[in-house]
């Protein structure tokens, strides 16, 4: 089975309801941290994430979080063919967190809350089935929220992220943390240049990223070029933790 790329509406409207999403904060905290915080984090999630993405983190003795869709296990995809129940058993015994992708990757400024809602139960069933336990942060497919979906995600979730670039510290809105791309031109050094940042700031910084090879899809990382960026987060004292784990460091 092949799922094709599916890219949100561009046009002006939907431009500009994706912009006005972020200045609302449905669940607003000050965050702040004892030290740097870096998580490393797979949407959807292709197989690769979990057999090359998840050996570039144990190398380093780090964990990411990986926010699956269980409507994408065993599916052929642009970023290749998805993770199966074993990778989930896998993960999950070697202490990386399992997080929320919806289960039908939907996109979420599109749909009714209440199909949302169930397509989130829809995947939490699925995941605890492979092993998993209930996930505590989501990830919006394609980033794509509103502000009523925000007010009414479920409490078991302690987060959700979406894909704007910022550093989270002090003011930050649990519904909608802040990402930075691991892929695209110029993605690396983005990431980089945020990382030193966060660090004189103590600040945590989430990339996001799919496929994880020598030869990775517009969307993908190469294995060689994240073991460099944890490389040098470790050089600049940041720790490397999943999100929910991250969230539960916060000082306030
Ligand atoms: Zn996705």
């Amino acid at each position: 089975m092949t799922t094709a790329a599916y890219a949100p509406s561009r046009d002006l409207v939907s431009k500009v309801r994706r912009r006005l999403t972020q200045h609302y904060a449905a669940r607003p905290a000050t965050l702040s941290f004892a030290q740097p915080v870096l998580s490393i984090t797979f949407d959807d999630f292709p197989a690769s994430a979990a057999d090359a993405g998840a050996r570039v983190l144990e190398h380093h003795g780090a964990r990411g979080t990986y926010y699956t869709a269980s409507g994408m296990a065993g599916v052929k995809g642009p970023c290749g063919v998805g993770y199966t129940a074993a990778d989930i058993t896998r993960l999950v015994q070697t202490g990386h967190e399992i997080g929320c992708h919806t289960s039908s990757h939907a996109d979420c400024a599109r749909q009714d809350i209440f199909s949302t809602l169930e397509d989130l139960a829809r995947n939490r069933d699925a995941l605890m089935g492979m092993g998993a336990p209930a996930p505590r942060t989501h990830a919006f497919p394609y980033g794509e929220t509103s502000g009523e979906l925000k007010n009414n995600l479920p409490p078991r979730f302690m987060s959700a992220r979406g894909i704007l670039p910022g550093l989270n510290i002090g003011r930050t809105d649990l519904t909608q943390l802040r990402a930075y791309p691991l892929f695209g031109s110029g993605g690396m050094q983005r990431v980089s240049a945020a990382l030193k940042a966060a660090a004189k700031r103590k600040a945590w910084v989430i990339a996001f990223t799919h496929d994880v090879s020598d030869t990775p899809s517009d969307w993908g990382t190469r294995a060689d070029e994240l073991d460099a960026l944890l490389h040098e987060a470790h050089q600049l004292g940041f720790v490397i933790l999943p999100v929910t784990a991250a969230l539960e460091r916060r000082l306030a």
